[in-house]
C-alpha cells in the first residue's frame, strides 16, 4: 500500500521562495574588502538570485552546466548558492586558497562553463586564467571599480535578466552545487551534491540537537563558503530565515569580533586555528568586546581541544564540536551530553564534548577493522565509516576511487574512530598520521589536544617520523602562547601524567606556526616533510 501524500520534490527553490515570501525584511549583511558593511534584505536577496538564475538561462546556459565561483563569503555569494541552481545549473565553489594550478585542474575536470569572480580576487584569476576554457567570466564589483575589458559585471549581468523568469520543474536528485575536496590526502576530488541531499542537510542542521538554528539567530559562517557549503549555514539559515552575517575576506580575530558585537551574532562557524586566535583576543581583553550572552561556536574540520572547549565555556560561549567532511555535505556528528549522562562529572562532561559526538538523524556510522565491525566498546579501533542521503555514493569522474566506497553500500572517510557504547563517536586520527610504534599506534590528536590544554601552550602537532629500532616515534612541533615561556621538561611531564610512557613524544621542536591546509588545518605531511632526516638521540 501507498500513502496518500503528494509528490513534492525537495529543491533549493523552495528555499529560495520561503525565504522571499516570508522574510522579506531579514538582513543579510557583508563585510567588502574596505571594511565597510554592505546591508540589504531577503526580498533584495530574492530578487537578485532569481535575476542571475534569469541572466544565466537567458545566457545561454542549459540543465546540469557548471558555474563556478571565486568569492569571499558574502551577499553575491549567496546569490549565487541559489540562483544558480534555480536556473537548473550547478553552482561550484572553488577554493581560493589553492595553488592557481590546482584551481585550474578543477576548473577543466569539472568543465566550468562559466566563473563568478570578486574583484579583489581578479589577480588569482589571471594566473590560471591561460589554462582554463571558460565562456565568460562575470566579475563582482566589490571595490567599486572598472570591469576590466572583456570581462563581464556582475551588475550589469543581472540587469540582462528577462524579467520573466519561472524556475525549472526540477527534479530532486538533480545537480544543485558541486565542491572538491581540498586535497590534503592527494588530489582533489569532486562531489555532487543535489537538491534532495542539501535540503535534507538543511532540515537537519537546523534541528535543536544539531546547531539549532532558528529564526531568532544571526548567523557569522566564519568557514568560507568555498569549504564544504559554508557547512551548510547559508542553505539552513535562508531555509528559516534567520539573519546572515558575512565576513568577507576579514578573518582576523578582531574582525570577526566586532562583526560579532556589531550585528549581535549568535552562531558562528569555524575550523579551530580560527578559534585559538579569537580565544586568545577574548582572554586577553574580555572586557573589549560585548558579545550576545549563550553565543553558540560551531567547531570542525580538526577536533576542538577540551581545553579551548572549557576556555569558551567560562566566557560564556558555548562551543557545539561536530564532525564532517566535503563528503558528507557535511553534517556527520554532532557532540551533546545524552540525557542519561547529564549526571556524570564535569571532566567526563567535558570528555563527551571534546569527541566528535553522535550521528545526526540518517547518518549511520560503523567503525572496521579489516572486514569485521568493531563494537561500540569505546576501545576497539577501526576506520570510521558512513551513509547516509547527504554522503556521497561516488565521485565526479573519478571511476579510479571506488576504493573509497565499500561493496555493501558504506563510504570510507579514512579517519580512525572508536565508538562508545552510547554511540559516541572518537576520532582518534587519520589513517595517515596515525603513528606506529613497535607494532602499537599512538593517537597524535590525543596528544595534541592534551598539550594545547597546557597553559603555555597556543598550538600543537604532533607526526611520526621514521625511527631505526621501533618504526616510527613522535616528534611534538609546539606553538608556545606570545610571551609563554615553557621548557621540554615540563611538556615531558605534563604529557606523562596523562599518557602510557612509550606515547610521549621523543623529540620536541618549538615553532613560530604549524603551516595550514587551505581549509586551515594542520599540514601534517609539510611537517612530516621537514623534518624527515631527523636525527634521534
Ligand atoms: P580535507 O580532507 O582536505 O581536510 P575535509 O574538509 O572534507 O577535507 O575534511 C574532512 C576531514 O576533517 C575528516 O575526515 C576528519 O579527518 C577531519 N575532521 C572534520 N571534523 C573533525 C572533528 N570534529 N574532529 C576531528 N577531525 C575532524
Amino acid at each position: 500500500m501507498q500513502g496518500t501524500m503528494m509528490h513534492f520534490p525537495l529543491t533549493l527553490t523552495g528555499i529560495l521562495e520561503r525565504a522571499g515570501r516570508l522574510f522579506g525584511g531579514v538582513e543579510v549583511v557583508s563585510r567588502l574588502p574596505d571594511m565597510s558593511l554592505h546591508r540589504y534584505t531577503y526580498r533584495d536577496f530574492h530578487r537578485r538570485a532569481r535575476a542571475l538564475a534569469d541572466a544565466l538561462q537567458a545566457a545561454g546556459l542549459r540543465r546540469g552546466d557548471r558555474v563556478a565561483t571565486l568569492m569571499w563569503n558574502h551577499y553575491a555569494h549567496l546569490e549565487a548558492y541559489f540562483g544558480v541552481p534555480a536556473a537548473g545549473c550547478v553552482v561550484h565553489t572553488l577554493n581560493l586558497r589553492l595553488e592557481p594550478a590546482d584551481i585550474a585542474y578543477i576548473v577543466n575536470h569539472a568543465e566550468d562553463r562559466f566563473l563568478i569572480v570578486d574583484d579583489v580576487l581578479l589577480p588569482l584569476y589571471e594566473k590560471f586564467k591561460d589554462k582554463v576554457h571558460l565562456q565568460r567570466v562575470i566579475v563582482v564589483p566589490l571595490s567599486k571599480g572598472p570591469v576590466p575589458v572583456g570581462l563581464t559585471d556582475y551588475e550589469e549581468f543581472l540587469k540582462s535578466a528577462t524579467g520573466e523568469f519561472a524556475y525549472p520543474e526540477l527534479d530532486e536528485n538533480e545537480a544543485a552545487g558541486m565542491c572538491y575536496t581540498s586535497g590534503t590526502t592527494g588530489k582533489p576530488k569532486g562531489v555532487v551534491y543535489s537538491h534532495r541531499s542539501l535540503v535534507l542537510h538543511s532540515l537537519t542542521e537546523g534541528m535543536v540537537d544539531s546547531l539549532a538554528l532558528g529564526h531568532q539567530d544571526t548567523v557569522l559562517p566564519v568557514v568560507p563558503m568555498f569549504h564544504a557549503n559554508a557547512w551548510g549555514l547559508p542553505f539552513t539559515s535562508t531555509m528559516v530565515g534567520a539573519k546572515q552575517v558575512f565576513p568577507g575576506p576579514h578573518l582576523a580575530p578582531e574582525a570577526l569580533l566586532d562583526l560579532y558585537e556589531r550585528e549581535q551574532v549568535t552562531v558562528s562557524a569555524g575550523v579551530p586555528t580560527i578559534w585559538f586566535g579569537v580565544l586568545q583576543a577574548l582572554q586577553q581583553q574580555p572586557e573589549r568586546w560585548h558579545l550576545v550572552p549563550g553565543l553558540r561556536m560551531a567547531v570542525g574540520g580538526a577536533a576542538a581541544p577540551e581545553a579551548m572547549i572549557r576556555g569558551f565555556d567560562r566566557l560564556g560561549i558555548r562551543v557545539i564540536h561536530a564532525w564532517g567532511m566535503t563528503e558528507t555535505t557535511p553534517l556527520g556528528t554532532v557532540s551533546y551530553v545524552k540525557r542519561d549522562l547529564r549526571d556524570v562529572p564535569e571532566d567526563k562532561s567535558y570528555g563527551l564534548r571534546a569527541m566528535q559526538g553522535i550521528p545526526v538523524p540518517y547518518v549511520e556510522v560503523r567503525s572496521v577493522q579489516g572486514d569485521a565491525e568493531v563494537p561500540w566498546d569505546g576501545r576497539s579501533m577501526g576506520e570510521l565509516q558512513v551513509r547516509g542521503p547527504w554522503v556521497a555514493a561516488s565521485y565526479y569522474r573519478l571511476p579510479d576511487a571506488s576504493d573509497q566506497f565499500t561493496s555493501d553500500g558504506w563510504f570510507r572517510t579514512g579517519d580512525v574512530a572508536t565508538i562508545t557504547p552510547e554511540g559516541y563517536v572518537k576520532i582518534t586520527d587519520r589513517i595517515k598520521d596515525l603513528i606506529k610504534s613497535g607494532g602499537e599506534w599512538i593517537s597524535s590528536q590525543d596528544m595534541e589536544n592534551a598539550l594545547m590544554g597546557h597553559p603555555a601552550v597556543a598550538e600543537a602537532a604532533v607526526i611520526g617520523l621514521p625511527h631505526p629500532k621501533w618504526q616510527e616515534r613522535p616528534l611534538a612541533a609546539v606553538v608556545l602562547k606570545r610571551d609563554a615561556q615553557c621548557s621540554v621538561e615540563e611538556l615531558r611531564g605534563y604529557l606523562a601524567q596523562r599518557f602510557a610512557r612509550w606515547w610521549v613524544p621523543d623529540a620536541f621542536v618549538f615553532l613560530d606556526e604549524i603551516p595550514r591546509t587551505s581549509a586551515g588545518k594542520f599540514l601534517k605531511s609539510s611537517l612530516r616533510t621537514r623534518f624527515k632526516d631527523w636525527t634521534w638521540e
